[in-house]
């Protein structure tokens, strides 16, 4: 049989409790899970790409010990599809908030299937507690000296504390 390899891309800044919870659904759908870490120069991340690279990492040797499933991090900055093709992924898996993610992960589906319509992109929904989480609200609550612990992982909460304390 084939072996099922999913990609989870995102900009990831910072990681939230939100993302892992997608993650952890995910890995119960393939035998292996790429998180692709886009360098996505236009939302002008607070992050570099190191940084974001290196709080999924810390946060996915947990989760991939629990699900028994290999997890890979890997930055990219080509197009989605281009790189779903080289990392081999038969899936590509997008989070679902509210409806104002529906609207972009529908032109977005619609166009990729364009470019390669082999891939299949799946929609997971987050459990109720996470699904209003955001990587630019966490940012904005931060910046302005609140508590973001029941948001983020805390290793991604003492970074995001770093950061806006220095600046
Ligand atoms: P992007 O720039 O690709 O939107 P993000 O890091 O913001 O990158 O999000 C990556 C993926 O995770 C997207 O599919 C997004 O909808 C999903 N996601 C982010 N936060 C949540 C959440 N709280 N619940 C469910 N899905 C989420």
């Amino acid at each position: 049989m084939t072996k099922l390899i999913g990609l989870y891309p995102g900009t990831f800044d910072p990681i939230t409790l939100g993302h892992v919870d997608i993650i952890e659904r995910a890995v119960k759908l393939v035998d292996e899970l790429v998180i692709g870490v886009a360098i996505n120069r236009d939302k002008a991340p607070l992050f570099s790409l190191e940084e974001r690279v290196e709080m999924v990492e810390t946060e996915m040797a947990r989760v991939s010990k629990n699900a028994g499933v290999p997890i890979k991090v890997i930055p990219f900055e080509t197009l989605l599809m281009k790189f779903a093709e080289d990392v081999k992924a038969n899936i590509i898996v997008r989070g679902l908030r509210a409806v104002s993610d529906f609207e972009y992960e529908f032109q977005m589906v619609g166009m990729n299937q364009v470019l390669n319509d082999e891939i299949e992109t799946v929609f997971l929904m987050a459990d109720a507690r996470y699904q209003s989480i955001a990587s630019r609200l966490v940012k904005e609550i931060a910046r302005l000296g609140g508590d973001i612990d029941a948001f983020t992982p805390a290793h991604a909460a003492e970074r995001l504390y770093a950061k806006f304390s220095k600046a």
